[in-house]
């Protein structure tokens, strides 16, 4: 315990000097006592021998707040703490009894009522003989420092509980580098004992020799570490990871010593490492399936993931190798390598004898494809070659000198130390391997290295499988493309066959089109026809692709003569619609057989199979062009590049083109008829404009003869009639007869000429159509006919008629001819009935005029219609034979219908049928 300086040390006794003897000098002596004793700031007080207390100093008054009287002689005891006061006494009288020194610390109350603790010395004065004259006493107040020290204790207590109970590492370094301290968590945690690290330089523990360095000089410099990373070298050998949290003890300027705190991290470090391993992985993973999803080439897409994982496992070579698959044998597809720096030489795969290629060749199956390596030394490589081998087409001693060469070929010339190669799978079905090459130093492959490239893999499967699929849909995307091109192929000929029926354009647009869409070196549609039972065969459309020689026009030419000789019975109708040949002499084969049957003039076989050689024609497809089973002529498309085997679906699109091919030269064919008929049809029009024409003319021309006739030709006959009947009277009676005769011959002329007038004007002079009833006009008729039909006691019965449209004279005229007919053809021994009747036919009306005469012969009812036709002599029946001209007209002008219907010797039925509207 440090003692303050303001406490009197500890003296065995004071030593009055004799000068109190002058009394002057002892009051001086007093009043500086007094002062002193007053402003000292410890109570003060004196005993005499038997310790009866004479005098406190002022303070003591001011600090107990106690009067004079009350602490004379033993009065203190009132300010003592009870508990204190027996051992105080007891002491106190212990010191009276052995007059040695007093000293003790207890507590005293103050004023204020509150204990303070006071460190008492009293000291005897002795005279010179060594009696005691009085004790003297100071009490000195050490509360607060008694405080400090519980206090201090209490901390010192703490840290060294703190230090020796935390969990965490502590140790302190002095400033020479030895651990002054350690506690046990530290000690724990590096496995020493206090022996073996307390003492020891504390650069000896640590792993990282720059790293103690770099604390101390850290440390120096004032700087607090915090969470500083080291690691630390246990007792076992074993290496901790710790965080170091480390300040300086200084004191007056100058390194006490250092107190670092440590944490192992060793578990998080490795849990870090771990997860930061395993989030490498997983972004490499990730990494892989991008790639895959980005729709790359396999190529770029390996070559990128050769270099991640080759980087990802720090390998020196990293390959990626796809296998592409045909009849359970595979060969090598996409492939990269990747090398880790220019140090490593790439892997040269084409380094293997040839005997060792075979052997490789012929024994890559599935199931070595699936074998997995892990190699880090020749002789495991040895063995997994053996493995390999096992069971395979390969003798023990060939299996020896296999895997020997193997060995020497990796591990010698291509300076591989280790090798990791998994099979890279997915679904089962084996698509290639991953391999790992290290090639500086040796190198074990920890299970989770394996583990993790086994994920890897899984991943590069499924970008294998995805590759594969998205190959697949590319190939499926062409087909359709090539279906939609031929398609649209097909919809392109069919358009120009639609538009045109010229058969030469159609083939050559079906020869460029098809030739070009199956990618033929030549295409030709060729068609024959026959023409007076000759065949015409014509080279219609050739399509040659760029550089390959087209068939010449000689050629051609010499064909088209050649097969003139055929007749339709020649051409087989039973041919196959497809000759599909695939190499040249098969097809001059095919072109004997086809030839055999034939004798062609000008063309021997031959002949022909050396123009076939002339055109090189190495693969040769013919569809025959048909339709209706009528053979039309060919397409024909020929490979000269190369032998080719023609696709079905290339054979049915031909078919389908020569199908319609087939159709549009019919078309083409019954077109032609039409336009042949059509021009027939026209030429007969125009032949009956013509005859129109000379028709009119005529009726012209008849009309002004009949015009002329009326009028010049019936002033002379008028005069003819008059001069014979002044002539009458004045001839003899057989002159008269002549001129009778002369007479009515003219007379008969007026009549004629009347007629023909008649007959002219129907058409030109007619008038407008009317409702006409039908009833009137007979009528009016029968009233005209009076005379004659009293005279000829005929009977007419007249039903109740219609209405139609007409010209109301000609009408008139109409039934005057009729029913004078009617009643003038009759029986002799016969009065004439008359019957006329009629009914609505549809939107016309049919009259019709029955008699009982004499009837017509079957073979003249057309011909009594024709102008001046007559069945009888005028003697019998009178008449101009214009009657039933006169009707005929009158009924083809008013668009009606004319018929009769006869039997000789009883009687005859008109028919006169007209619109009513
Ligand atoms: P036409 O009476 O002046 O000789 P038509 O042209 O009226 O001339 O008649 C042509 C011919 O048709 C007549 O000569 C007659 O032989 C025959 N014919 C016409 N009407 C009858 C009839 N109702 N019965 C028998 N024959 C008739």
């Amino acid at each position: 315990m440090n003692v303050p300086s303001h406490i009197p040390k500890k003296q065995d006794a004071i030593h009055i000097p004799s000068l109190l003897e002058d009394e002057k000098m002892l009051l001086e002596y007093e009043r500086v006592f007094q002062s002193l004793a007053d402003s000292c700031p410890q109570l003060m007080w004196m005993a005499k021998a038997d310790g009866w207390i004479y005098w406190y100093n002022r303070h003591w008054y001011r600090f107990t707040g106690s009067q004079e009287p009350d602490m004379h002689g033993w009065g203190w005891q009132s300010l003592h703490h009870p508990d204190m006061l027996p051992k105080v006494l007891t002491r106190w009288r212990s010191s009276l009894d052995t007059q040695e020194p007093f000293e003790m610390t207890f507590p005293l109350r103050g004023a204020d009522g509150e204990y303070r603790s006071f460190l008492t010395r009293v000291i005897p004065v002795k005279d010179a003989q060594g009696q005691i004259l009085r004790w003297f006493g100071t009490n000195t107040d050490v509360t607060e420092q008694i405080e400090a020290e519980k206090a201090l204790r209490r901390s010192e207590k703490q840290l060294n509980d703190f230090f020796d109970t935390a969990t965490l590492g502590l140790h302190w370094v002095g400033a020479d580098g030895t651990i002054l301290r350690a506690n046990q968590a530290e000690l724990d945690l590096l496995g020493y004992t206090a022996e073996e690290y307390i003492g020891r330089p504390i650069a000896e523990f640590h792993v990282d020799a720059p790293i103690i360095e770099d604390i101390l000089s850290r440390l120096c410099n004032n700087e607090k570490l915090i969470n500083y990373q080291a690691r630390l070298r246990c007792k076992d050998g074993s290496i901790k990871t710790v965080l170091i949290n480390s300040s300086v003890y200084w004191e007056d300027g100058q390194f006490i010593h250092t107190r670092c705190f440590t944490r192992d991290i060793t578990e998080r470090r490795l849990a870090e490492d771990a997860l930061k391993k395993s989030l490498q992985r997983e972004q490499l993973i990730r990494r892989v399936v991008e790639l895959a999803n980005q729709g790359l080439e396999l190529e770029k897409i390996l070559h990128v993931l050769a270099q991640e994982i080759g980087d990802f496992f720090q390998a020196d070579r990293a390959f990626i190798i796809h296998l592409e698959q045909s009849a359970r044998k595979f060969h090598l597809g996409a492939y990269a390598q990747y090398c880790r720096s220019n140090k490593i030489r790439p892997y040269d795969p084409t380094g293997m004898s040839p005997r060792l290629q075979e052997l490789y060749q012929r024994n890559q199956s599935l199931e070595s494809m699936m074998i997995v390596a892990r190699v880090s030394s020749p002789e495991e490589y040895y063995h997994y070659c053996r493995d390999y081998l096992k069971e395979r087409d390969v003798s023990e001693s060939e299996q020896d000198i296999y895997c020997r060469e193997m060995v020497s070929l990796n591990f010698e010339r291509e300076g591989m130390r280790a090798l990791l190669r998994l099979p890279v799978s997915y679904r089962g079905i084996p698509y290639g391997n991953i391999v790992l090459h290290q090639c500086q130093g040796n190198r074990v492959w920890s299970d989770e290295e394996v583990t993790t490239l086994q994920e890897i893999a899984i991943q590069v499967g499924i970008v294998f499988y995805q590759t594969q699929i998205a190959q697949a849909e590319k190939q499926a995307k062409a087909e359709l493309q090539k279906s939609y091109e031929r398609e649209h192929l097909i919809r392109k000929i069919v358009e120009v066959i639609g538009q045109s029926f010229e058969i030469d354009s159609i083939l050559w647009t079906i020869a460029d089109e098809l030739g070009k869409n199956v990618g033929a070196d030549r295409c030709h549609v060729s068609r024959f026809y026959f023409e007076d039972d000759k065949l015409i065969f014509c080279a219609s459309g050739q399509y040659c692709a760029l550089g390959i020689r087209a068939v010449e026009q000689g050629d051609i030419e010499l064909i088209t003569k050649a097969l003139q000789h055929l007749t339709p019975k020649d051409v087989r109708t039973d041919q196959e619609q497809v000759a599909n040949i695939s190499d040249p002499e098969a097809y001059i084969a095919f072109l004997r057989q086809q030839m055999a049957p034939y004798h062609l003039p000008g063309l021997s076989t031959d002949q022909l199979i050396e123009m076939v050689r002339k055109y090189e024609a190495k693969s040769t497809l013919r569809v025959l062009i048909r339709y209706r089973n009528i053979p039309y002529g060919s397409i024909t498309l020929t490979q000269v590049s190369h032998n080719r085997e023609w696709l079905p679906e290339e054979i049915e699109l031909v078919k389908i083109i020569a199908e319609h091919a087939g159709s549009a030269i019919y078309q083409a064919g019954l077109y032609r008829e039409a336009q042949e008929t059509a021009l027939k049809e026209q030429s007969a029009r125009q032949e009956l404009e013509r005859y129109a024409k000379r028709l009119e003319a005529s009726n012209n021309e008849l009309e002004q003869f009949a015009t002329i006739a009326s009028h010049d030709l019936s002033e002379p006959l008028r005069k003819i009639q008059m001069f014979a009947d002044v002539l009458k009277s004045k001839v003899q009676e057989d002159g008269k007869d002549y001129l009778d005769r002369m007479s009515s011959a003219a007379c008969r002329m007026q009549v004629l000429m009347d007629d023909l007038l008649t007959l002219s004007r129907i058409n030109r002079k007619g008038q407008p159509f009317k409702p006409v009833d039908l009833n009137e006009i007979v009528k009016t008729v029968l009233e005209d006919l009076q005379m004659m039909l009293q005279e000829s006691r005929a009977t007419v019965s007249l039903e109740n008629l219609g209405t139609v449209q007409g010209d109301e004279t000609q009408m008139r005229q109409l039934f005057q001819n009729l029913i004078g007919n009617a009643v003038k053809y009759s029986r002799v021994e016969t009065s004439p009935v008359v019957k006329i009747y009629g009914r609505p036919k549809g939107d016309h009306y049919e009259t019709v005029i029955q008699d009982n005469g004499i009837g017509i012969k079957q073979e003249h009812t057309t011909r009594i219609f024709e102008p001046f036709q007559r069945l009888h002599g005028t003697e019998k029946y009178p008449g101009t034979g214009m009657g039933l001209a006169i009707v005929k007209k009158i009924v083809e002008r008013h668009h009606g219908i004319l018929t009769v219907e006869s039997e000789f010797g009883s009687g005859s039925k008109f028919s006169v049928t007209l619109p009513m509207k």
